[in-house]
């Protein structure tokens, strides 16, 4: 899960990381009364889940409250594109106000998970700014990586060392393996898969300040990081995920063309796997967890099928505290509010199993029942391989 750029910079904030002071705004007289009481001069930033707003124009400095007020306008309901939103573009709901930081240099400090060494990597380098991908690129023996020993860490000698590497002395080169510690206790504390600040501004007086922060989070622990959680924003998902959100569903979008309801994780994957096993690719997963009404089936059912790509659905349910009549009264009603031609293939065990075939016989909607799990996944790879391809319905 990502977060916006105001949201990472005071989650890095508890953990002592230096922000500039700034007021998050939702319209233009809003941000000239927080360019008012933060003092100008001032920049106005648009809080979209993407970067790149540099270079597209969405950070603006604003020599006056009413200049950041009409950045603000400009800013507000326009469409940002930018290198990392895809030619769609990303609207703009908030800006970000904040005091303008002179400034001297601008480095670049990463933490993320390395998936390969399952470790946390530390990522730095002199040349920060909005040219960064750039100096990577072209320069890839100034970019300096320190791995955090397995399961542990980052050490204050490996941030000593980066902060050296980066050309700081004194004061600063202090400040520095400050901020990299306290970036990599936030990243522990948080279940943060990435913490990067570019850039880290080095300002005239050697202080060192976080002017952008970007941070994302294991979308698997947000369970238990309620806090993190409630900074989710809806409107930056994709609409279909935002809809699962809403209906406290987990979907996750593949690219194949089946489309899979399932309810727990452990049965997600190998569901998984019996249908790449089969020769096949799933195009998403509605995992509708535990304890799911049959309007939230009905519900996942249609967001399921909304996926263009979907050319057959698999229902692979192991009733427990959800019942499988439930589930089969949701799917039976989704397919009928729907009128979907989509072939259903139905795999029910466990709690009130038989009761859900009967509701489906008595439908009289033709799914397609299945016992087991590897035969209702070979059976739905191979209705996909039959069926036309389709646009989605309407979820
Ligand atoms: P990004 O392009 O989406 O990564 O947005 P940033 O927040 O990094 O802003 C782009 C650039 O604007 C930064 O690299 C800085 O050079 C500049 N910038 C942003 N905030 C300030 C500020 O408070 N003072 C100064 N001098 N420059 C800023
Ligand atoms: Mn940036």
């Amino acid at each position: 899960m990502k977060v916006h750029e105001f949201q990472a910079k005071r989650v890095l904030a508890r953990f002592g990381v230096p922000v500039p002071r700034g007021e998050v705004a939702g319209s233009a007289p809003e941000a000239r009364d927080a360019a008012g009481r933060l003092g100008v001069p001032g920049v106005v930033k648009a809080q979209v889940h993407a970067g790149g707003r540099g270079k597209a124009g969405g950070v603006r400095k604003a020599a006056t409250p009413e200049a950041a007020g009409r950045a603000a306008a400009d800013l507000l309901g326009s469409v940002l594109v930018t290198a990392q939103t895809g030619p769609a573009g990303r609207p703009v709901r908030r800006v970000l106000v904040e005091e303008a930081v002179g400034t001297a240099r601008e480095l670049y400090l990463a933490l993320a998970v390395d998936p390969a060494r399952e470790a946390v990597v530390a990522i730095a380098s002199a040349e920060g700014g909005v040219d960064v991908e750039a100096s990577f690129a072209g320069t890839p023996e100034r970019v300096f990586k320190e791995y955090a020993p397995a399961g542990n860490r980052l050490d204050e000698a490996q941030a000593r060392k980066l902060a050296a590497a980066l050309g700081l002395t004194g004061g600063s080169a202090t400040q520095a393996a400050g901020i990299i510690m306290a970036m990599a206790e936030a990243m522990e504390k948080t279940d943060a898969s990435l913490v990067e600040i570019n850039p880290l501004a080095v300002t005239g007086e050697g202080g060192l300040v976080a002017l952008d922060v970007r941070m994302a989070f294991d979308d698997n622990a947000l369970g238990r990081r309620p806090e993190i959680l409630a900074l989710r924003d809806l409107d930056e998902a994709s609409p279909l995920e935002a809809e699962a959100a809403r209906s406290n569903l987990s979907y996750v979008k593949l690219d194949g063309d089946i489309g899979c309801m399932v309810n727990g994780a452990g049965l997600a994957m190998a569901t998984m796997d019996l249908i790449l096993r089969a020769g096949g690719r799933p195009a998403n997963f509605l995992d509708v967890g535990g304890g799911v009404t049959e309007d939230g089936v009905a519900r996942a059912f249609r967001i399921l099928a909304f996926d263009p790509g979907v050319r057959s659905a698999l229902v692979n349910i192991f009733g427990g505290i959800v019942r499988c009549d439930t589930v089969a009264s949701g799917v039976v009603r989704a397919v009928r509010e729907t009128a979907s031609s989509l072939p259903v293939v139905m795999r029910l065990e466990g709690t009130n199993a038989e009761e859900g075939r009967t509701v489906l016989r008595a439908s009289g909607l033709g799914f397609h029942p299945a016992e087991g799990m590897r035969d209702a996944a070979a059976l739905a790879v191979s209705l996909a391989g039959a069926a036309p391809a389709r646009r989605g319905g309407r979820p």
